[in-house]
């Protein structure tokens, strides 16, 4: 073996496992394997859970409250490594988006990246968070549709998205916010929402995401309720159910199209389950009421989906569903065949959908110059040389 090789296996021996991204049965089982007892766990994970999700902890030996014995046992078995920063790229309206390497799960896969993006707005914050690396399905607008799947995210790697964006926003007890940027308003939670909207399917995940979203929920940490998390789906129909009566997030159904054969084209995935069984089961989500309305999200491609015959048939389709409509102008990406439909087409689309009685917000773009725009998600430095992912890896440490 050589030198270089020899050291490689080395470092990766060494290397210890994180704690932080646990959730509390894994991370019970992580201290009966360092030998804490069985009768102490319980007390032991509320103690950890606090330093880790409530303070945002990086050190074992910051935890006051935990015995010095076992803050040392700690940190001789574990860490409390984040997904690292690979890239930070900070769009012109406040956008944030970062690259973040996961490790590799199993010895001798290769690490890769993974995208999440924080969006800012005066009264609240939400962070788009990828469940997949990759994603299996082919929906043709999507950029990530692009990418094969590699692996689905552990349910740590979901968790670690949230604690990298807390740790570069400043939002831990005590934190500084970062100097010169757009951010909410003082006051306001920096973090108030999460959407499972970056690469992937998350239903396709269904455990990792339920997990983490326990986690990111749990109220004497990250504290994010249910409700300010929601899960779209390109509309894997038998996972629905599950979602809303085992996790209770609100809903986000990718339609795009009104009719089965467009949107067969658009999404093909709707050639498995097409749009009247997908209704059915937004119908009887769990919980699903006036006051936790299903989004629907309807991406505007230019003389394919975008004429007032649509947004009617739009509009008569989701009749009886409590709904929101959610409008997002396309996002382009080097290489697709479709276009954004025209600012004219996208209003008069909105008012048929408004005179129908639903608000119709047009998502507007955000983050498009730095590629942070709903599917315009993918791992960019797959493409890139190892010479050019140096040269990114030290603009990240010299930013
Ligand atoms: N896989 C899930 C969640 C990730 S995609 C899903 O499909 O719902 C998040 C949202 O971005 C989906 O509504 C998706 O259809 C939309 N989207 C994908 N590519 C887009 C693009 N290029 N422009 C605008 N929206 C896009
Ligand atoms: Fe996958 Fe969603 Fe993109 Fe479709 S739109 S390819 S389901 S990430």
């Amino acid at each position: 073996m050589s030198l270089a090789a020899t050291l490689k296996t080395a470092e990766t021996a060494s290397k210890k496992p994180s704690l932080a991204g646990l959730g509390r049965v894994a991370l019970a089982e992580a201290l009966a394997a360092i030998g804490v007892p069985a009768d102490q766990l319980r007390m032991r994970v509320s103690q950890l859970w606090h330093w880790i999700y409530f303070r945002g902890t990086h050190d074992f030996s910051e935890m006051t409250s935990v015995s010095k014995t076992l803050r040392a046992m700690l940190a001789e078995h574990y860490t409390l490594t984040r997904p690292e920063v690979v890239v930070e790229q900070v769009s012109s309206d406040g956008t944030r988006k970062w690259l973040l390497r996961v490790a590799a799960e199993t010895p001798g896969e290769k690490p890769y990246e993974i995208e999440t993006v924080y969006i800012p707005e005066a009264d609240r914050g939400t962070l788009c968070v990828s469940s997949q690396i990759g994603c299996t399905l082919t929906c043709t607008f999507c950029h990530t549709g692009t990418q094969p799947l590699v692996r689905n995210l552990s349910a740590a790697e979901i968790v670690g998205q949230v604690m990298v964006a807390r740790d570069r926003l400043g939002e831990w007890p005590g934190a500084a916010r970062p100097e010169e940027a757009i951010l909410p308003t003082e006051g306001a939670r920096m973090i108030s929402n999460i959407v499972f909207m970056g690469m992937g399917e998350p239903l396709y995940n269904f455990d990792n995401v339920k997990t983490a979203i326990e986690t990111i929920a749990d109220g004497d940490g990250l504290s994010i309720g249910k409700r300010r998390i929601t899960v779209s789906t390109s509309g894997v129909v038998p996972m629905i159910e599950p979602l809303g009566r085992e996790v209770g997030t609100m809903l986000a159904v990718s339609l795009h199209a009104a009719r089965d054969e467009l949107r067969e084209e658009l999404v093909p995935l709707n050639k498995k389950y097409p749009i009247a069984e997908l209704l059915e089961a937004c119908r009887n989500y769990p919980g699903v009421s006036n006051a936790k309305r299903i989004t629907f999200e309807y991406v505007m491609l230019k003389g394919v989906n975008d004429t007032p015959a649509d947004a009617k048939a739009l509009v008569k389709l989701l009749k009886g569903i409590p709904a929101k409509i959610n409008l997002i102008p396309f996002n382009p990406w080097p290489g697709t065949k479709y276009e954004c439909s025209d600012w004219e087409t996208i209003e008069r689309f909105s008012e048929i959908v408004f005179n129908a009685g639903y608000a119709s917000p047009v998502r507007t773009p955000r983050g498009r110059d730095i590629l942070a725009a709903c599917g315009q998600l993918k791992s960019e430095t797959q493409k890139l040389s190892a010479r050019e992912r140096m040269a990114l890896r030290a603009m990240a440490m010299t930013d």
